[in-house]
């Protein structure tokens, strides 16, 4: 990896879990020589409400191992991005410490309610999986943007590939992805020229507390193990095993790169093969 990340500033969202990808990434960033900003939700309540979301207890420790083993400068700091005051909160902090960013992740994201087909789907559930994973995405990008447009910056978006392969009995999930990729070329356009890239990954199964959840549910819904629907997932995986946050990570970093300095408005698969086509 080249080293024009360094002394850059990158926001990940999501990413005060140790398990899950955000901080792979803010991890593998900070590692780059970028400073990181840690950004997830805190909170018993927050928790209830979200089955995958992190312990905010751990932002600011989290925030201050990256500062102490990669030698960077860090912030932790508490967001819901279905809030619009908790996203204006953040944004004053990232400004008031760095002013200005280089790279954006929007990585958080989350699956409320059980799997449901269509017209069986909880309103409710419906609109809070879209609150987060899609509108999630524009709110912060629109409060965050304009801290990169002087320098212009990467923008990478967390989508999935359930964006791209319809999966079943989960909907929201899969439209809200769906609308992150064009939400992400839509970006791409409008940002291009102001020497802004704009990227989606599309991660296949990566082994995540995320998951462990959703072979969980889908093993109790199916009266079947969580072992046979692992079973069944590698099947479907050409390589053969599930993928790692770090591989995410990497991938994370070369979109954030001057590496991939003509790749924009892309949403990259990330599956071991198990998606082959754009
Ligand atoms: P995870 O549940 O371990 O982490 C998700 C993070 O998002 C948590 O830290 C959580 O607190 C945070 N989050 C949830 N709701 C939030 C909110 N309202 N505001 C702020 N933060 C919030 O999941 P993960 O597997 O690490 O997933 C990370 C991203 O990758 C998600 O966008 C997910 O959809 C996507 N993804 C994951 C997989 C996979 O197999 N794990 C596959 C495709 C896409």
């Amino acid at each position: 990896m080249s080293d024009d990340l360094k002394d850059k500033t990158a926001v990940v969202t999501g990413s005060g879990k140790t398990s899950g990808i955000g901080y792979a990434i803010a991890r593998k960033l900070a590692a780059c020589g970028a400073n990181v900003v840690i950004a997830d939700l805190v909170g018993k309540e927050a928790r209830q409400n979200a089955p995958a979301a992190g312990n905010g207890d751990e932002l600011a420790g989290l925030a201050g191992d990256l500062k102490k083993t990669f030698n960077i400068k860090s912030l932790s700091v508490e967001l819901d991005v279905t809030r619009g005051d908790s996203v204006a909160r953040m944004t004053e902090k990232v400004k008031n410490q760095f002013g200005r960013i280089h790279i954006l992740c929007n990585n958080a994201g989350t699956v409320f309610g059980v799997p449901n087909a269509i017209h069986t789907y909880d309103e409710s559930d419906w609109l809070k999986t879209i609150d987060v994973n899609l509108n999630g995405v524009f709110r912060v990008s629109k409060a965050l943007v304009p801290l990169m447009m002087d320098t212009g910056g990467c923008v990478i978006n967390m989508a999935s590939r359930a964006a791209k392969v319809p999966p079943l009995f989960n909907g929201a999930y899969a439209v809200a992805k769906a609308g992150v990729i064009m939400l992400t070329k839509v970006m791409a356009k409008e940002l291009a020229g102001a020497g802004i890239r704009v990227n989606a990954i599309c991660p296949g199964v990566i082994q995540t507390d995320f998951t462990d959840w959703r072979f969980k549910l889908e093993a109790d819904i199916l009266n079947s193990t969580v072992a046979e629907r692992q079973a069944e997932m590698l099947k479907t995986i050409p390589m053969g095993r599930l993928g790692s946050c770090d591989e995410v990570a990497n991938l994370v970093a070369f979109l954030a790169s001057d590496q991939s300095s003509y790749i924009t408005g892309q949403a990259i698969n990330i599956t071991g093969g198990q998606l082959m086509e754009i």
